[in-house]
């Protein structure tokens, strides 16, 4: 799914992590401890999370979205990009996933700036917009269940300043995007995102084959 980017041989993979990412202790450690995870695959790649810290850094982004957090290494890389009073709102339903994660934020000295909201992201988005907050995050990763994107897009759409980005993740699917013949949610899912992203003059657009694609989506 995302542990590596698509289309690069192996060799050329482990020299682009070789010369081109500096993946910190708190993150490598991290990794190590979700390598034997069932699951460990949903885990973002190191150049991806490098990327996100980039562009969070570049936007100088101060409160964040992450939909789907796992056992926290995407959310460990934004939190770490993010100022000391920055805010991470880290969604998932999963407490076992995120339990694993929870100590090396700590460890990070990033622990304070993630809330973390175990329920269905929907749930935790609505709340958001109900309680005023449109128009007041400057980042959103959308990475959690597939079929949800395109209600996770739009609620982060709302979320968002101008001049927000919003990443979403797996937008090539591991191909499967283009397989007609699967009609699965999750990949319908993503279909849909990508061609409601595709055709909306709300946002400048950037797709990126790192890892499983990664669609930039700039507010206008
Ligand atoms: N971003 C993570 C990382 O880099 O390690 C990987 C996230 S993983 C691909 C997807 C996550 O979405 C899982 O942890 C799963 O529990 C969570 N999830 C699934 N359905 C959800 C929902 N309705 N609301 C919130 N999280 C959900
Ligand atoms: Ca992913």
């Amino acid at each position: 799914m995302s542990s590596a980017s698509l289309g690069l041989g192996e060799d050329l993979r482990n020299y682009l992590l070789q010369v081109g990412v500096r993946e910190n202790e708190h993150l490598a450690a991290l990794r190590e401890a979700t390598m034997s995870h069932e699951w460990a695959v949903m885990q973002i790649s190191p150049e991806q999370g490098a990327l996100m810290q980039m562009l969070v850094k570049l936007i100088g982004a101060k409160r964040c979205i992450e939909i789907g957090t796992f056992t926290g290494y995407s959310a460990l890389a934004v939190a770490q990009a993010l100022p000391h009073d920055g805010y991470l709102l880290a969604c998932d339903i999963n407490d076992d996933y995120t339990r694993i994660g929870e100590p090396f934020w700590t460890a990070a000295g990033v622990r304070s700036r993630i809330d973390l909201q175990l329920m269905p992201a929907l749930k935790t988005l609505d709340a958001k917009l109900e309680d005023g907050q449109a128009g007041t995050f400057d980042f959103a990763f959308i990475d959690a269940d597939k079929a949800n994107y395109p209600m996770y897009y739009e609620r982060c759409l709302k979320l968002l300043r101008v001049g927000g980005l919003i990443a979403i993740d797996n937008v090539l699917w591991g191909g499967d995007v283009i397989d007609e013949s699967n009609q699965d949610p999750e990949t319908l899912g993503i279909r849909a995102v990508n061609e409601l992203v595709a055709n909306d003059d709300r946002v400048e657009i950037s797709m990126i084959p790192v890892g499983d694609g990664l669609t930039l989506a700039r507010k206008l």
